[in-house]
């Protein structure tokens, strides 16, 4: 069989010498919106799979990009949905903000562009909010439905002096009440502020290498012995690629597709849904 080509077992895809793989993985970081939960509903499947993989000895936790709320909050989410989570099983932007290089000093402060949320959660960090940009050695860019022209001016001022402009995401848009894309993301806001200050905006997020490094140091995982499983291509698979994880691809089958940098991202497996990578995982606990 040739690279690229995949066989199928009953619904499950899966791609030759993966399979052996998996089998000597203890750690598996699950992607939330898409993949855990659609909307205010869990994902058929998903609570059993977490539940088995749990009683079986594996670590659970959970990889997401939201920033709108903090981890404790995305955690009482999943536990109301019926997958028992604390803040510390979740890794999100907000989660490895603090552990950026730019924070590592000790007069590191940040300027905020981005909601309560996000200065509420620093500031208990230990990071101060400065109200001064030409202080700060960071700007951080993130949900921000009141973004003006004093935001820029301000970013700019920062930068300027040599801030770094961190975004929590480089999402163009973000969903409206009807649940459609149709509203600004924080990747525009990201760009224009890239933009004035003559500087790159670096990623936090998903599928940023700090965001998984630091996923993988605070939970105490190698590399080698840990699974990225999610829905999106383009964050979950290329993320985990990036920093040596095993990929599984949920929902969308196996495909691939090239980014701007020309890199083929392909996932090690793929599966339709959580119910079949259950009965999947299942099968493999019945290997030597
Ligand atoms: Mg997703």
């Amino acid at each position: 069989m040739g690279v690229g080509e995949s066989q199928s077992e009953g619904d499950v895809i899966l791609i030759p010498d993966n399979a052996r793989r998996l089998s000597g993985k203890r750690n598996f970081l699950f992607d939330l919106d898409g993949c855990i939960w659609f909307g205010d509903r869990l994902a058929p499947g998903a609570a059993e799979l977490v539940s088995s993989l749990r009683s079986s000895g594996y670590e659970v936790r959970f990889a997401t990009n939201i920033s709108s709320q903090t981890p404790d909050e995305i955690a009482d989410r999943l536990s109301l949905l019926g997958i028992d989570a604390s803040g510390g099983d979740i890794l999100s932007p907000l989660r490895v903000l603090p552990f950026h290089e730019a924070f590592s000093g000790p007069s590191a402060s940040v300027y905020v562009v981005a909601g309560d949320t996000v200065r509420r959660f620093l500031t208990d960090a230990g990071i101060p909010v400065v109200d001064r940009p030409e202080h700060a050695s960071a700007v951080v860019v993130g949900r921000s439905p009141d973004f003006d022209y004093d935001d820029v001016t301000a970013s700019m001022a920062a930068t300027d002096s040599g801030a770094r402009l961190l975004a929590l995401n480089l999402d163009m848009r973000a969903p409206g009440p009807d649940g459609r894309f149709s509203l600004p993301g924080t990747g525009i806001l990201a760009a224009a502020l890239a933009v004035a200050g003559g500087v790159e905006a670096e990623l936090i997020g998903k599928p940023s290498l700090h965001f998984f490094e630091t996923g993988l140091s605070v939970f105490g995982f190698s590399s080698d012995t840990t699974v990225m499983v999610g829905d999106s291509i383009d964050s979950d698979i290329m993320g985990g690629s990036r920093a040596g994880l095993m990929t599984i691809l949920v929902g969308t089958g196996l495909r691939a597709r090239e980014n701007s940098a020309d890199e083929l991202v392909e996932p090690d497996i793929a599966v339709p849904d959580l119910a079949a990578l259950g009965q999947y995982v299942g099968q493999l606990q019945d290997v030597p």
